[in-house]
């Protein structure tokens, strides 16, 4: 039987069919038996726990939003609570799915030709192969656009690609690597799905991560790895094809976000239960449950934001502002309660066993992938004022 979660005050998993319920239960059931065991030791070990990535994708979590393997029509406030249900566990396997379905999945959706959403999607899908998504260089993040240096050079029916990559989540293992590259014929920036094993094509794990460590960030060189024309994103034109996955994925990462939140909100409830100090559970002192109170109220606020921003991509009234704000605005509230919630637990709160110490970390870099708070304060001033500050 479906339940509520515990920090879904208002109930919004009541806008959910039946159908999206049985599919929540049965991923909240495989979350806790197979994933919430281990993902702690991962964390402390900076590995990916790659025995998820079929489970997971036989529960749909790489399916459900593309017509070509959905196993039934869903909607995309399903799709979020999916991504919400994920996070509230562990927020790196979240964004192990946020990179294989919103990034990856999602650039050859969006930006595919039917021949390639045909010839990927089914395969991402199913996790026969993993995918990571290559925007962000040594030298560009935040002015992805106009900062780009990688390459493409047309060369008959292939592409040269030549430049370098930053943070690309998956990186090490992915089989294929969505590369953003610059056409030096028109200056346009173009997608390219890699073969990682393609000679010139190197990735090097980032160490030393303080956050989201189980995720597998990697710097990518590319020297002179040939690319055949039938692997460049037919519908990727310029920077703007890009931009529309992101919008799609930044509402993704607000769902995340909310997830993270309640996973800490979840660990300190239980804890406000059952530690004791001055004769009684520190929950029925009067500021301790004021950190539970204002941890809810930011979940909340936060959870009927996303909720609408999925109602808008279903409705096809979704805008770049919409998602930026949702990220921008979410995030900061995650990133409080977080720290409210690891205040709750005073010196166990900083460590791992108690699981809130995870989700705080693993915050700091939710907050800052995506699209950074300012430059998502900047997409929503943009439209406010009808000035881009950022360019
Ligand atoms: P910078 O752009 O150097 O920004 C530094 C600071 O300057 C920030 O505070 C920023 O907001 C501020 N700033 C910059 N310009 C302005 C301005 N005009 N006005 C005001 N403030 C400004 N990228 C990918 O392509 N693929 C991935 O899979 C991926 N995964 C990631 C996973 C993790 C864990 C992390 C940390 C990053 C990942 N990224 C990925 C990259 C991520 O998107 C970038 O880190 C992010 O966009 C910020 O870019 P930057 O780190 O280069 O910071």
């Amino acid at each position: 039987t479906f339940e509520l979660l515990p920090g879904d005050l208002y109930g919004y998993e009541g806008l959910l069919t039946d159908q999206e319920k049985t599919a929540l239960t049965n991923l909240r059931s495989y979350l806790e038996s197979d994933v919430r065991p281990i993902v702690n030791g991962c964390w402390e070990r900076a590995e990916f726990p790659e025995e998820v990535v079929r489970p997971l994708a036989k529960l749909g979590t790489y399916s459900f939003g593309w017509p070509e393997t959905r196993p039934f029509a869903n909607s995309a406030v399903f799709r979020g609570f999916v991504a919400l249900e994920i996070a509230r566990v562990d927020a790196s396997v979240a964004t192990f799915v946020g990179v294989q379905n919103g990034l990856a999945c999602g650039t050859i959706s969006v930006t595919g030709s039917q021949e390639q959403r045909d010839e990927w999607l089914p395969r991402l899908a199913s996790g026969e192969i993993v995918g990571a998504f290559g925007l962000t260089e040594p030298l560009s993040g935040s002015d992805a656009a106009q900062g780009l240096r990688t390459t493409a050079t047309r060369d008959g029916d292939l592409w040269r690609l030549n430049g370098a990559k930053r943070w690309i989540g998956n990186g090490t293992f992915s089989d294929i690597t969505i590369i953003w590259a610059k056409d030096t014929a028109d200056g346009q920036v173009k997608g390219f799905i890699v073969h990682t094993d393609a000679p010139g094509y190197t990735a090097t794990k980032i160490e030393g991560k303080i956050s989201l460590r189980a995720v597998q960030n990697a710097d990518i060189t590319l020297d002179d790895v040939v690319v055949p024309e039938r692997n460049r994103l037919q519908n990727a034109n310029s920077f703007k094809d890009a931009a529309k996955v992101l919008r799609l994925t930044r509402a993704e990462v607000s769902w995340a976000a909310v997830g993270t939140a309640m996973g800490a909100y979840e660990a300190a409830v239980a804890y406000s239960r059952e530690r004791v100090q001055f004769g009684k559970a520190i929950g029925g002192h009067q500021l301790v449950q004021d950190l539970l109170v204002k941890s809810l109220g930011n979940i909340t606020a936060s959870l009927a934001m996303v909720v609408r921003v999925s109602q808008m991509l279903d409705e096809g009234s979704q805008r770049d502002e919409h998602s930026a704000l949702a990220k921008l605005y979410t995030t900061a509230r995650m990133r409080e309660t977080v720290a409210w919630c690891r205040e709750l637990f005073g010196g166990n709160g900083i460590v791992l066993s108690y699981d809130v110490a995870r989700f705080f970390s693993d915050a700091e870099a939710i907050y800052s992938y995506e699209g950074t708070q300012e430059m998502n304060t900047l997409i929503v001033g943009r439209t406010i004022t009808g000035q881009a500050a950022f360019v």
